[in-house]
């Protein structure tokens, strides 16, 4: 069955407002020639990546769905867009860090298993992660961005996936080892950017509506978590129809679940209580 249109959420991991706003000139230059929009998009607290991800995809704050630390993980048991997609008849796909299939797939996480699957009927359809195992302040552990960019974008062309996701942790460990105040992340920023760009034009091509945004924020030390504008702030682009609240809305980050399941034709579940930023 066909929803009504089909959407992607692309999640940069970490990117406070400021940095895509002074930095993104692919996506700032969408906006100047009136082909996007952007809003502030608040996260919850805490201001983790753990929580934020299960907050997006919830709908509800982490006083809620339980995840309160990235060490603190299960499969949630509320629905999610994953599971309100494929219970309307939708395929969905995910390209993301492993927290994602936790999260709203299957936990304890099966490497061999679970890294790359393909399971119709399934809250995730079609799945593509990485777990970044290793991972610590000197030893980054994130792929290439254009090998998720155009796993993605396979999965758009191969599948015609109805609802897809990317979430990439790049420039949130590029800021916990620099900081923000730096070159290195002026470049990480750029690079980001225009790998995005060479996607997004054949994504809005092939007919879906496109949400660039981040977790959370970060600050020039390269922290999050607490209560604080830079922590807490990121930039919500949105390439679609709709009509949208005034330029300078603060979004907050609950609003996002019910949104995305309103443009794709998909009821909304009574745990999402946020009201849509998008009619
Ligand atoms: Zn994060």
């Amino acid at each position: 069955m066909a929803l009504s249109r089909k959407l992607l959420l692309i999640i940069l991991d970490g990117v406070p407002e400021r940095n895509f706003r002074r930095l993104f000139g692919n996506l700032e230059g969408w906006v100047k020639n009136g082909d996007a929009r952007v809003w502030t998009h608040r996260a919850v607290l805490p201001s983790i990546s753990g929580p934020c991800y299960a907050s997006i995809h919830t709908g509800t704050p982490p006083q809620v769905h339980g995840v309160l630390a990235n060490e603190i993980r299960f499969r949630i048991g509320l629905p999610d867009i994953f599971s309100e997609v494929t219970r309307a008849g939708g395929t969905t796909g995910a390209v993301t860090h492993t927290y994602w299939t936790e999260f709203f797939h299957r936990y304890p996480l099966d490497l061999v298993r679970d890294l790359e699957y393909d399971e119709p009927g399934a809250p995730i359809t079609h799945g593509r992660f990485h777990s970044m195992t290793g991972y610590g302040h000197d030893n980054q552990m994130t792929p290439s961005d254009v090998d998720l960019f155009a796993t993605l974008t396979m999965l758009t062309e191969r599948f015609g996936i109805d609802y897809g996701i990317l979430h990439t942790c790049t420039l949130d460990s590029m800021g916990h080892r620099f900081g923000h105040d730096c070159l290195a992340m002026d470049n990480a920023c750029l690079h980001m950017d225009t790998m995005l760009a060479a996607f997004l034009p054949r994504w809005l091509k092939n007919g879906y509506e496109v949400i660039v945004t981040a977790d959370h924020g970060q600050t020039d030390r390269g922290t999050h978590g607490g209560r604080e504008d830079l922590q807490q702030d990121s930039a919500l682009y949105w390439f679609g129809g709709g009509s949208g609240p005034p330029e300078g809305t603060v979004i907050d980050q609950l609003q996002l679940a019910p949104t995305i399941l309103g443009r794709l034709g998909v009821p909304v579940p009574a745990t999402m209580k946020a009201r849509p930023f998008l009619a």
